[in-house]
């Protein structure tokens, strides 16, 4: 009785035993639901693989496709994860190549594996794919990667680029890396049905990858020499041999004062405007004969160059195909030329011109067998000649400042407490003695505090302006030096009552070798040109500058330079 009992309740045409075979059912119809899914999926894969292109020639269109890649990978094969390992010849290892399907990009970063570690190094060197279904206790595996990953099971097969010829016959084959596929779905495990796919879908990857690289390189490559040639100074033009224009760089286009275009395909003789440049380009086609000469362009400064031009010939060397023509700006270096022959001359004059007076006043003594010339007079010529070889040995130290400067090598200082007020009296006092017509005044504010610096190079300054305040004043007047203390700093004027200085010579005066020389009585005064740019520097080397902070032409300058107390950063020598 129990028992019918119990039949009715738990038997096959029981509720209870119906309601569990329903179960059964349901849970069969939905496994198969899910295998429909799946093989639906692999074949939209299978048939749109085709869409993944063997060209690509930007960096983020390798990353799609090697995105859909990895995808389609993964439907095809059912498996969690997909990732590409990449061999780094230099560091000789295998790393990702994103994207990678199923892992974060930390685990990808931090995958680094040696050519010759686990399943990766394996596959690489012996170009054999690897199936293993128990990745924990497959001695292949290297478990913390297997551990990192959650690897349980997994398919890696080589990267191989295949070359083949004109009849598809194999010429050359080379692993580029590997493609793991890890974790079969549905806890499968992988088949060689699936490792057959992988290989398939691995050579299409490493096709696209290697193509990618290819276009990638040459692209990276063009576009480096495009901006080079953008952005150098050096004009170039290349122009065939119809004379139709196939490269004019923008320096070009500056250069022939053209507007910012590309004139690339036009006619030669519709853009490069009548001229010299385009005469050396058109001879240079006609006589097939490279060429160099130097050009002068531009209306209003009439710039410089040198010009080149080359022959591009064609494969056979037997006709010509195009001339390059390079121009280069060599207005300054022209400049500077003129600047030095011109600046040896004026340095020969003024070594030359206190000599002559020194040898003048030294033969009249010698000669002077009768005593013509009493005591006073005599020591007059020997205070002449005493001050002309102040002028020659300040003329030379300015010079081999100089000439360390142009050499590169810092001016070195030796610092020392430095008393503003003595120095600044004391260089007064050293040139009173050579002007009647000028008063040199000294005067230090109170309380000025002494300054860490080099007491002969201060001094150079200071000569300096106090000499350039007496040369340019020749009616004579004041000559003021004024020190004053500013807190962290101290500032020396220098004012004279002399020529002034007109206006569009106010900033270049410091410059190298410039000297005002439009005006009569600037151009009677002997100089070099070198004083302000030496004071310049002397300045600079103690961290402070040097300045014209004022000038009127007919009344005077005033030169002013201020020097931190403590000059840090200045090149201090220290010895060795
Ligand atoms: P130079 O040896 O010619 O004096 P500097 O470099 O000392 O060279 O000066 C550059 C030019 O600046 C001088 O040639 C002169 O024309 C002008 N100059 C410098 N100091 C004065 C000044 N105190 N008054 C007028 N002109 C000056």
């Amino acid at each position: 009785m129990s028992d019918t009992v119990s039949d009715q309740k738990d038997g096959p045409d029981s509720p209870r035993g119906l309601r569990r075979e329903l179960e059964h059912y349901r849970l069969v119809v939905e496994e198969m639901r899910r295998r429909i899914r799946a093989l639906e999926d692999e074949l939209e894969a299978a048939s749109t693989m085709a869409e993944v292109p063997s060209v690509v020639v930007t960096r983020p269109e390798l990353r799609n496709t090697l995105g859909r890649l990895v995808k389609k990978v993964a439907m095809i094969i059912q498996a969690e994860k997909v990732l590409l390992l990449l061999h780094q010849p230099e560091a000789g290892v295998l790393t990702v190549l994103p994207p990678a399907l199923g892992i974060t990009e930390e685990q990808a970063d931090s995958l680094n594996i040696g050519v010759a570690d686990g399943v990766s190094g394996a596959v690489f060197t012996d170009r054999k794919s690897i199936i293993y279904n128990d990745a924990l206790n497959d001695p292949r595996t290297l478990k913390e990667i297997v551990s990192l990953l959650a690897v349980r099971n997994g398919i890696c097969v080589p990267l191989v680029i295949k070359q083949r010829d004109e009849e598809e016959r194999l010429v050359d084959e080379r692993v580029i890396g590997v493609m793991h596929v890890l974790n079969k779905r549905f806890d499968e495990d992988f088949t060689n049905e699936d490792l057959r796919l992988a290989e398939m879908l691995a050579e299409q990857g490493a096709a696209v990858i290697s193509n990618a690289q290819l276009y990638i390189q040459l692209t990276e490559e063009k576009e480096e020499l495009q901006e080079a040639f953008e952005s150098i100074h050096v004009g170039v033009i290349v122009v065939n041999r119809s004379g139709v224009v196939r490269l004019l760089n923008p320096a070009a286009a500056e250069m022939l004062d053209l507007p910012d275009g590309d004139y690339s395909g036009q006619e030669m003789g519709s853009v490069i405007p009548p001229g010299e440049a385009r005469d050396l380009l058109q001879t240079t086609l006609e006589a097939a004969e490279e060429r160099t000469t130097e050009i002068t362009m531009g209306e209003e400064d009439g710039r410089v160059y040198q010009a080149q031009t080359t022959l591009m010939v064609d494969e056979d060397a037997s006709e010509v195909e195009s001339v390059v023509a390079i121009f280069n700006d060599i207005t300054e270096i022209r400049r500077v030329e003129r600047m030095k022959t011109a600046f040896v001359s004026t340095v020969s004059h003024e070594l030359r011109t206190p000599l002559t007076s020194i040898k003048g006043f030294i033969s009249t003594l010698l000669e002077d067998d009768e005593g013509m010339y009493d005591e006073e007079t005599r020591r007059e010529f020997l205070i002449i000649i005493n001050e002309e070889c102040d002028r020659l040995t300040r003329l030379i130290s300015d010079l081999l400042n100089i000439s360390k400067i142009e050499s590169g090598r810092g001016l070195e200082l030796q610092l020392s407490d430095v008393d503003l007020e003595v120095l600044i009296n004391r260089v007064a006092a050293n040139h009173q003695p050579y002007t009647k017509k000028h008063e040199i005044i000294a005067i230090a504010s109170d309380g000025l505090e002494p300054i860490r610096a080099d007491a002969d190079k201060l001094t150079q300054i200071l000569d300096n302006l106090v000499g350039n305040a007496i040369k340019y004043s020749p009616n004579g007047g004041r000559v003021e030096i004024v020190a004053r203390d500013e807190g962290d700093s101290v500032r020396i004027d220098v004012t004279d009552q002399g020529l002034g200085i007109p206006e569009r010579h106010r900033n270049r005066i410091f410059q190298r070798f410039h000297q005002v020389d439009d005006d009569v009585d600037h151009k009677s005064i002997g100089g070099t040109g070198i004083g302000l740019y030496l004071v310049q520097h002397l300045a600079h080397a103690h961290g402070g500058r040097v300045w014209l902070d004022r000038s009127v032409v007919g009344e005077g300058s005033t030169f002013s330079v201020r020097l931190p107390k403590h000059p840090e950063g200045a090149l201090e020598h220290r010895g060795v």
